[in-house]
């Protein structure tokens, strides 16, 4: 994937002075909203079957509980905020299919949410759900930004593409992926996309057209993660079998990398690369391409990758890279791994307290 510069100044950045004869750039991911996500998982709740890789409780840390319980749980972790003062947060319904809950349980959700708006301290409600689970109007009965109903709607697309649908047996095509990614947009909600590489039949190439798909719909943000396989899954028993290969973790950070710089070249934040390392996830992983900073080996490679981009375009090869210092991390990416990268660039990296890089 070829992603054009950015050369936005994110939003408060002030200019620094720039050398003589230097480049000046700023990191190429776009700034993300920074509120606080309350995360509420309802395990598989909703949901019309079990996907092929999904174990919710083992991905979440959540047990499964019924309707009830969750709901009486999030109305007291709301008071209980609400009463310690704690700061604004966004509530995010996630771990099943919210918009297939049975009637009125939605409703049931938001009301909750509503009556801690007023307040202050719930400030936007998003929740995530199946392509096959959005007709317009549920939509219409859900949605409409405003005091009683959801804000945004994060897809599990996983893949627009086709025969990886099939294989992992979705139960929409890429059809009804796309119609449901128009819908949300129709009916006024931000729309997040959650994409799942290396599901079977799923190879890297699909994921650059993933990627395109997903910004055709103007998201505000994607999410991905990469298909692990999970202990107890359908996917266990055809790892097994040796029907199904996970992507290895190098050819997964790869890909990883080039699907950010096209999200970012469109100001599309990635706001989660890779499963949350949840407490005890690690003993249900069998296989596949989970690290626990997964994210992190991204970036920093994407980072390295549009510097690359950067220091080729100059009329002469570079020696200095001047990086901002909080940047230092994805610069020298996990465990220093990058740094002889760098070098081979013929690069000397040195870091200094301002907000953009420069290559000089
Ligand atoms: S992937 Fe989504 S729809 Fe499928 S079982 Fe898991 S939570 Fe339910």
């Amino acid at each position: 994937m070829n992603a054009p510069f950015r050369a936005i100044r994110p939003p408060g950045e002030a200019a620094s002075p720039v050398p003589p004869g230097a480049t000046a750039f700023f990191h190429p991911e776009p700034p993300r909203r920074r509120a606080r996500i309350l995360p509420v998982f309802l395990p598989f709740l909703g949901c019309p079957g079990r996907c092929v890789y999904c174990a919710q409780p083992a991905a979440t840390g959540t047990a499964p509980a019924s309707l009830a319980e969750h709901l009486h749980a999030l109305e007291a972790t709301l008071d209980q905020a609400r009463r310690s003062g704690a700061q604004p947060l966004e509530l995010g319904f996630y771990g099943g299919t919210f918009t297939a809950l049975p009637e009125p349980w939605p409703q049931r959700f938001l009301a909750a949410a509503a009556r801690h708006r007023a307040s202050g301290l719930v400030t936007r409600v998003r929740c995530s759900t199946r392509p096959d689970a959005v007709d317009p109007g549920l939509l219409a009965r859900l949605g409409g930004p405003g005091p009683q109903g959801l804000d945004m709607i994060e897809l599990g697309v996983q893949t627009f593409h086709g025969p990886a649908l099939e294989a992992s047996g979705r139960g929409y095509g890429p059809g009804e992926a796309h119609a449901a990614c128009r819908a949300v947009r129709r009916a006024g909600l931000a729309l997040g996309v959650q994409l799942l590489p290396g599901l079977p039949g799923h190879d890297p190439a699909h994921l650059e057209a993933d990627v395109r798909a997903a910004l055709e719909h103007e998201p505000e943000a994607v999410r991905l993660y990469p298909c692990v396989v999970l202990r107890g899954t359908p996917l266990a028993g055809a790892l097994a079998r040796g029907d199904y290969a996970p992507w290895p973790l190098e050819a997964t950070v790869d890909a990883l990398a080039d699907a950010l710089l096209a999200l970012w070249a469109r100001g599309v934040p990635a706001i989660r690369t890779g499963l949350a390392p949840e407490a005890g996830l690690g003993a249900h992983i069998l296989a596949g391409p989970w690290h626990p900073a997964l994210g992190q080996l991204a970036r920093s490679l994407a980072l390295f990758r549009h510097i690359h981009a950067r220091a080729q375009a100059l009329d002469r090869p570079p020696r200095t890279l001047v990086a901002p210092r909080r940047w230092r991390s994805d610069i020298t990416g996990h465990q220093g791994a990058l740094r002889p990268r760098y070098a081979a660039l013929g690069l000397t990296l040195a870091f200094e307290d301002r907000p953009d890089f420069l290559l000089f």
